[in-house]
C-alpha cells in the first residue's frame, strides 16, 4: 500500500514538473519575446511594438504633483507693470463751453469755426432763446456738440422759491427736448450761482452742475489779447473754459469769435484736445469741485 502510494506520488510529481517545464520553455511569451527581440545575434535592439491597437493616450492629471523630487521652481514674479494704458486716459483734455444762446448770429459763427477745426463743445442754452431759435438748438445737437440747460430766463436760482426754481429748470428741459429730441444731463446755473437747494433741484432732474475753471469774461467786452493770455496761462488738464454765444455788452461776443480760432490753435499746439463736458467726465478728467 505504502509502495503504491509512493509510486503514485512520484508519478504525479514528475508529471507536474514536466508540465511546468513545457509551460516555461514553449508557452512563456515573456521568455520568447525577450529571446527573439531583445537579444538577437548578440546585438541589443529596441523591443518591437507588438500591440497593433492604437495607443491609448495617457491621461495626465494636471493637478497631480510630480512624483520625482525636483528642485523647487521659484514662482514667476508677476511684472509690476503700470496700470493698463487702455484704462488710463492719458490725453490732455479740455472743454470749451458757450452760454446764453442760442441766437441766430454768434451761435452760428461759433459752430462754423468749431466745424472747421473739427472741435466739439458744450452749449448751455437759455429756454427763452431755445423757443425763439429751435433750429439753432437742433443744429448744436446735429453737429455733435453737447447741449446743456442754463435755466429758462437767466435768473439767479439761489434767490428763487423752490417752485420757481424748479420751473426754470423743468421748462428748459422740456423746450430743449422739443427742439432737439435730447434731454440734457448737464446744467450750468446762471452766474454759476448754486446752493445746496439749487444743486438738489438739478440732481432731481438727473443732471450734473458744471462750473468752469477759466472765465474769459468775454461778456464784458474783454480785449481778445487779454482773453487769449488768460486762457493760455490758466488752462490745465480737465479745464472748462467759459465763453458766451449770445448776450453781454455791445459787440462783446464779436471778440469771442475773433478769439476762438487762435485759442483752438494754440491750445492744440500745447497738446490739448477738445472734448465736450460729458466726454471730459467720461474720461475721468473733470474736477470734482467743478462738476457736481
Ligand atoms: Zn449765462
Amino acid at each position: 500500500m505504502r509502495g503504491n502510494r509512493g509510486y503514485r506520488t512520484f508519478t504525479i510529481s514528475c508529471a507536474l514538473v514536466f508540465m511546468a517545464l513545457i509551460t516555461c520553455l514553449s508557452g512563456c511569451t515573456a521568455v520568447r519575446e525577450w529571446s527573439s527581440n531583445v537579444y538577437a545575434g548578440g546585438v541589443i535592439t529596441e523591443p518591437a511594438i507588438q500591440n497593433s491597437e492604437p495607443a491609448t493616450p495617457i491621461k495626465v492629471d494636471p493637478k497631480a504633483k510630480p512624483t520625482l523630487k525636483e528642485e523647487p521652481i521659484p514662482p514667476i514674479e508677476e511684472e509690476s507693470a503700470p496700470p493698463s494704458k487702455d484704462k488710463q486716459d492719458t490725453r490732455k483734455l479740455v472743454a470749451l463751453t458757450f452760454d446764453d444762446g442760442p441766437d441766430n448770429n454768434y451761435t452760428s459763427d461759433i459752430m462754423d469755426i468749431l466745424k472747421e477745426y473739427k472741435v466739439h463743445a458744450t452749449f448751455f442754452v437759455v429756454g427763452l432763446q431755445v423757443v425763439k431759435y429751435p433750429e439753432m438748438a437742433k443744429r448744436i445737437v446735429d453737429e455733435g456738440h453737447t447741449i446743456g440747460n442754463h435755466s429758462w430766463s437767466h435768473k439767479d436760482l439761489t434767490k428763487l422759491t423752490s417752485i420757481a426754481r424748479d420751473e426754470e429748470i423743468n421748462k428748459t428741459q422740456q423746450a430743449i427736448k422739443e427742439a432737439t429730441g435730447i434731454v440734457p444731463e448737464l446744467m450750468r446755473a446762471p452766474y454759476g450761482a448754486i446752493s445746496d437747494a439749487v444743486l438738489k433741484s438739478i440732481h432731481n432732474e438727473n443732471m450734473k452742475h458744471v462750473y468752469w475753471t477759466v472765465d474769459t469774461r468775454d461778456w464784458a467786452g474783454t480785449a481778445v489779447a487779454d482773453m487769449h493770455e488768460n486762457v493760455l496761462a490758466n488752462t490745465d488738464v480737465g479745464g472748462i473754459i467759459l465763453m458766451h454765444s449770445f448776450g453781454g455788452r455791445r459787440n462783446a461776443i464779436a471778440h469771442t469769435i475773433k478769439l476762438l480760432p487762435s485759442l483752438i490753435e494754440d491750445l492744440t499746439a500745447k497738446g490739448y484736445e477738445f472734448v465736450t463736458v460729458d466726454e471730459l467726465i467720461e474720461a475721468d478728467q473733470a474736477y470734482a469741485s467743478i462738476v457736481k
